[in-house]
């Protein structure tokens, strides 16, 4: 059973010149994968989403706006990219490749943990969870 998961959305830059930048809104990524969004600010309003992709679409202002995912995926990122680090071997020799898969470091796995996400960008919570059983 997959968990709810927090945001928020990041503003960089405020193309409408209404919203302001900054933490503009809270949401949730609940269980069956919609989306609830609730904007911040003199008149707030929530917006449920039947997906995370339309969110981003009607939201993202060509990557001025950023979803920050909340504690437990962001702490589960650092996990994986703790995990992926570069092979260390006795007297500090190395191999050059990921500890963990055996890529050349820095491995995919390891680029793909440490890299914010583009909210623009393809991404489904279920990937992260592919990701999860994955190790
Ligand atoms: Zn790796």
């Amino acid at each position: 059973m997959k968990k709810p998961i927090l945001f928020h959305l990041q503003r960089h830059a405020d193309i409408s010149g209404v919203s302001g930048t900054g933490r503009v809104a809270d949401g949730v990524i609940w269980s069956d994968g919609t989306v609830a969004i609730r904007w911040l600010g003199d008149r707030p309003s929530t917006v449920v989403w039947d997906h995370i992709g339309h969110a981003k679409a009607v939201h993202g202002h060509g990557g001025s706006t950023e979803i920050v995912l909340a504690d437990d995926p962001a702490a589960r990122l650092a996990r994986i990219a703790e995990a992926h680090q570069q092979e260390t071997g006795p007297g500090g020799l190395t191999s050059g490749r990921c500890n963990e898969c055996g890529e050349p470091s820095p491995c995919p796995t390891y680029t793909w943990a440490t890299t914010n996400r583009d909210p623009l960008a393809t991404w489904d919570p279920a990937d992260d969870d592919t990701e999860e059983t994955d190790q």
